[in-house]
């Protein structure tokens, strides 16, 4: 049994590259909602791009099937040029992912997944960035996404949500009937970057390499990490207007 498809046209992206095994998932989850799919996505894994665009040089967009195309750029720049350049028509919803690893807390701010989705409501299109957390040495754990992204899309679409926000949500690293259900959470703490390797290559020379997280503080609920981590599907709606309403109000009162 197959529900009713809730939109025309789809653009699907992701920030680990064409061949990566989340868009696949992605792609094969918005055929079962759309009528039709478009999937433009970076040549090359650029996880950890952020929100950067390429403007120093050309880019290149091969075809590589039927309404699939590579772009040897970021997940910013598949965005732009699908939404303005590739795609004919208008497109109803961008899902960006599914990541391979989950986008919780500051991993917003570096996240080439979540930037695709940010590109997408910067220019008023509606999106979703999609990620599945999983345990580094461990297999991930799609078929959570798979199953339960379908539900989630449909659940979102109904409700809505306004121009200049997007939709953060985050898959929970368990079976798919292990999955809880789903939370609505705030950005959590998950700050990258604490733990600096230092080593001396084979050549004797020294280097540093950024790890992973040195300090786990993130099982609050009501955040994204503390939902993931109760084995829940983790929602957040992020806001593109960076402005801090309450301390822009607090320094007009004292500053002018
Ligand atoms: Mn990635």
């Amino acid at each position: 049994m197959s529900e009713a498809k809730i939109l025309d046209r789809v653009l699907v992206t992701n920030d680990d590259g064409i061949h990566a095994p989340g868009l696949k998932v992605l792609e094969h989850v918005a055929a079962g909602l759309a009528h039709e799919v478009w999937t433009v996505a970076p040549e090359v894994n650029h996880s950890g791009a952020g929100h950067s665009l390429t403007i120093k040089r050309p880019l290149r967009c091969h075809e590589v099937s039927d309404r699939r195309y590579a772009v040897d750029g970021t997940p910013t720049d598949c965005v732009l040029l699908a939404l303005q350049w590739l795609v004919p028509g208008p497109v109803d919803l961008v899902l960006s992912g599914v990541n391979r690893g989950g986008n919780l807390g500051e991993d917003v701010t570096y996240s080439g997944t979540v930037a695709a989705a940010m590109e997408a409501t910067l220019l008023d299109v509606p999106a979703i960035a999609m990620s599945q957390c999983f345990r580094g040495g461990h297999p991930v754990k799609w078929a959570a996404a798979e199953r339960h992204t379908p539900a989630v899309v449909r659940k979102l679409r109904a409700a809505g949500w306004p121009k200049g926000v997007l939709m953060n949500v985050n898959f929970p690293d368990r079976v798919a009937n292990a999955v809880q259900g789903l939370q609505v959470v705030r950005q959590g703490r998950a700050k990258l970057g604490d733990h600096i390797i230092e080593r001396v290559d084979p050549r004797g020379e020294p280097y540093v390499w950024i790890g992973g997280l040195k300090h786990d503080d993130g099982a609050d609920a009501g955040t994204d990490r503390g939902a993931v981590r109760r084995g829940f599907i983790a929602v957040t709606p992020i806001h593109l207007d960076m402005t801090h309403h309450a301390e822009l109000a607090r320094l007009v009162s004292i500053l002018e």
